[in-house]
């Protein structure tokens, strides 16, 4: 008998190898590499990944697999490779790593039906299984012994199909149809005798003569350009009628995407396109960094060089961030490829999730455009990787397995011999740092393709305001230039960086904010202790009480939310229509979208926001964008603060004058010389790039260094406090001489849900050894992670300091 070689769904150190099963006689054509089954685990079944079959084991007494879940293989011989890879990478369990790669439907044991697809009598033992019925439950065929080989056959020759049942309710929509409710010559008759007024009824009803067939209401009264109340009329005379159907789910609706064609490139986009052709031409596995301004035609070029790869055949993974994946955006690609394209969006229910996988699955699309997991689509042809926005955080997964997507595109496109493309306007440092270096090919687009200036960049300084007597959080510029666009029927986007969750100190009088001086890191301000802390060494002092620049008393921390931004603002303008969008406004699934509408179809005159309005919006009407305080972001304990607030503000600007009319950005800040600041103000990246790489350099930071962050949390603050001592000290004994530890210290957010959190940080060039002697510091907190509620998190190059 053969044997499978299974990773079984139990995520602990003990079992994070493969485990060896007999594979039973019927099951032998099932159990194949890739596919799930169900294993005894001990007392229990288990769910396991077969990830190879073997002719022999070392061990004897192997028990049988008990299922198989899975009637084709649900991870391909590159994904089953990649797993192990992403595993060791990130220092994972194999089976976290697998399962990261597939919907969630799938981590779970669905139910199952089979479905016969002929109205013919089944072949083989089947037909006696199913005796006249269209479906059974795969448990019936399971429990009266059905055949595996005839189940197998069947479902090749596309006469049985393998249903999963994946229960959500809230994707079976019902919607209403529109079709005709008299016989057709009825409506013939009706049309004739409609008076010449009755324009728009007439359309409606040659449509109906042309295809007689029910209609979703909304697509008729796109197509007819007519309104809900001229087909209320011709139901009211009894000629149509309006009936409820089930709407299969289906997140994007293929046919209402207007259909789009190339565009003839501009000259910069042809030169930067010519060489990624020509890679995907000759299987290059080439990384190109497209560095383009906002509205230089990216998008373009990504949407043109996937064409070429269709034409050869192959397939294309698009990954877009999460918050930029707008129905703006699916719009391009759909409109381009249609019906060849599957979303994946974390807003879509498990259901829809899995519906666009088993798509990509079943190779029924070759363009997947999605967020960060995206990039594990099972295509098996890949001819480009593209990730747009490439330096925006959430490609990195802030769970096991920690992975950045970036790095999983690399792997993958050097499996497959293609080119992965990083675009953006603001590359991450590290990118740009490898591009100037030759790792990555450097493409620039430094023109918008409207050939309009970006917007011009004031900057308000606040401490002005004060000396001026303004306590308020606008400055008097910034409420004229509101007022004056709501005068002039224009739009305003207002945003505001996410509340900040710890409290920096600056002196509102100077503008100096606290910082350490052996990081560079502002200083976080402890109530209970009454101390700043730096979140990176352990330096702090007390808490001061006057300013030691100016010795002012106007010191204060900072951070205020959107809420008392929307109340204030309120009150200062009364005549403005105002959408606030932030995380409480848009938990509810489709809340996003309903808010973008609505400032999108102008009910409301202001857009005021965090993070999720500064990217991928593009509104006709948006004249002027305004940030009211730049200076959160800037003083974040993190060594990227700069970098992100450079970023946060190029994005932002690009969100005025779009289109005809000409925008304009207000910058508030107390810190106006801050160069990120200044040089954000003139769109000058290539400088930016040069003066925080030497902040970087002299800080050790990357991309000169390389950081390794560990995080152990406890109920009990002394025993977290306590292995984070004893992590520091193995690591120092057991890894090169030529590494820094920082800390322990407390984490930035020193307390989540009753458990408290220590930090030390590993600052590295090279170190070849480092996983293997963190494995083998988790291996010995085993006991203490299972039975003491301990968790240490490792996270390599992580993107979140907190
Ligand atoms: P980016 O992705 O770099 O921000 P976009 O792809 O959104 O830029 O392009 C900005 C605008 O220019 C879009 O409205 C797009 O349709 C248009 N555009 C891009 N390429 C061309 C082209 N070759 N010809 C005409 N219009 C183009
Ligand atoms: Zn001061
Ligand atoms: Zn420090």
């Amino acid at each position: 008998m053969l044997i499978a070689k299974v990773i079984v769904d139990v995520p602990t150190s003990q079992t994070n190898h493969s485990f060896d099963y007999l594979i039973p006689d019927h099951l032998t054509e099932l159990v194949k590499e890739g596919v799930r089954v169900s294993v005894p685990f001990g007392p229990r079944k288990v769910m396991g990944f077969v990830i190879g079959i073997a002719d022999q084991s070392e061990f004897n007494k192997l028990r049988p697999v008990d299922q198989v879940l899975d009637m084709t293989p649900v991870l391909t011989p590159e994904l089953l490779e990649l797993g192990k890879w992403l595993a060791d990478q990130t220092v994972s369990f194999y089976i976290q790593a697998y399962q990261a790669m597939l919907p969630q439907v799938l981590k779970a044991k669905y139910k199952k039906e089979i479905e016969s697809l002929t109205e013919d009598p089944l072949p083989y033992g089947l037909d006696k299984l199913f005796a006249g019925r269209a479906v059974i439950d795969f448990d019936e065929f399971v429990e009266r012994e059905g055949n595996y080989r005839d189940l197998l056959k069947s479902i090749h020759e596309g006469i049985v199909q393998i249903n999963y049942m994946v229960q959500s309710k809230e994707t079976v929509k019902k919607v209403a149809f529109i079709e005709p409710d008299k016989e057709l010559y009825l409506l013939e008759e009706a049309l004739i005798d409609l008076p010449k007024n009755a324009q728009k009824q007439r359309v409606i009803l040659e449509y109906f003569l042309n295809d007689p067939l029910p209609v979703q209401k909304s697509k008729l009264i796109q197509q007819c350009n007519t309104t809900a109340s001229t087909i209320k009329a011709l139901i009211d005379k009894g000629l149509l009628k309006s009936v409820e159907k089930k709407l299969y789910r289906n997140p994007y609706n293929d046919d209402s995407f207007e259909r789009t064609t190339s565009l003839p490139l501009s000259s910069q986009q042809k030169q930067a396109i010519t060489p990624i052709w020509q890679s995907i031409d000759e299987n290059m596995n080439d990384v190109f960094l497209l560095h383009g301004v906002t509205g230089s035609g990216k998008t373009e070029v990504y949407l043109q060089a996937i064409e070429k790869v269709l034409e050869k055949g192959k397939e294309a993974i698009v990954l877009v961030p999460e918050i930029a994946l707008t129905p703006q955006m699916v719009r391009r690609f759909k409109g381009r490829f249609g019906g060849d394209v599957a979303v994946l969006h974390s807003a879509l229910s498990p259901g829809e999730k899995f519906d666009e996988w088993t798509r990509i699955h079943k190779k029924e699309v070759r363009v997947v455009v999605g967020a960060r997991s995206a990039i594990f689509a099972p295509f098996e042809n890949l001819g480009i990787i593209i990730i747009d926005e490439e330096h925006e955080t959430s490609y990195k997964q802030e769970e096991q397995p920690r992975y950045h997507a970036r790095e999983v595109a690399k792997y993958r496109g050097e499996f497959h011999h293609c080119p992965v493309v990083l675009g953006s306007a603001t590359p991450l440092l590290e990118s740009f740092a490898r591009a100037k270096k030759g790792v990555y090919q450097l493409l620039e687009m430094p023109d918008r393709m409207n050939e309009q200036e970006m917007p011009p960049v004031e900057i308000v300084d606040m401490r002005e305001e004060l000396h001026q007597g303004n306590r308020s959080m606008f400055s008097r510029r910034l409420l004229e230039a509101v007022k004056l666009r709501i005068e002039k029927k224009e739009q305003v986007v207002l945003f505001l960086n996410r509340r900040g969750y710890s409290t920096f100190v600056m002196c509102r009088e100077c503008g100096d904010v606290m910082k350490c001086p052996a990081c560079d890191i502002a200083l976080t301000f402890h109530k209970s202790s009454h101390q700043l802390k730096c979140h990176y060494c352990d330096f702090h002092i007390p808490m001061v009480r006057n300013c030691p620049t100016c010795e002012s008393d106007q010191i204060r921390y900072f951070g205020t939310g959107t809420q008392k931004v929307e109340e204030a603002l309120r009150e200062a303008v009364p005549e403005a229509r105002i959408v606030r969008m932030d995380v409480d406004t848009t938990r509810r699934k489709g809340a996003h979208e309903k808010l973008l509408n609505q400032f999108q179809e102008k009910k409301a005159d202001i857009l005021l926001g965090t993070q999720m309005i500064a990217k991928g919006l593009d509104f006709e009407d948006v004249t002027l964008v305004g940030v009211l305080a730049v200076d959160a972001m800037l003083n974040l304990p993190d060594f990227r603060s700069s970098e992100k607030t450079f970023q946060l503000l190029t994005q932002v600007s690009g969100r005025a004058g779009r289109h005809k009319l000409p925008g304009e950005v207000i910058l508030q800040t107390y810190s106006k010389e801050h160069y990120a600041i200044e040089l954000a103000s003139q769109y000058n990246y290539e400088q930016f790039f040069l003066q925080e790489m030497q902040m970087r350099k002299n800080f050790h930071y990357p991309p000169y260094f390389f950081l390794t962050l560990i995080n152990v949390s406890h109920p009990n603050q002394l025993k977290a406090m306590e292995v984070t001592k004893t992590i520091s000290r193995l690591l120092y004994k057991h890894l090169s001489d030529s590494v820094t530890i920082l800390g322990p210290t407390p984490s930035p957010i020193e307390r989540i849900n009753n458990r408290y959190r220590y930090q030390c940080m590993i600052k590295y060039r090279d170190e070849p050894d480092q996983r293997k002697v963190i494995r083998k510091i988790l291996r010995h907190y085993y006991d203490e992670i299972q039975k003491n509620d301990l968790t240490i998190q490792v996270d390599f190059e992580p993107y979140q300091l907190m």
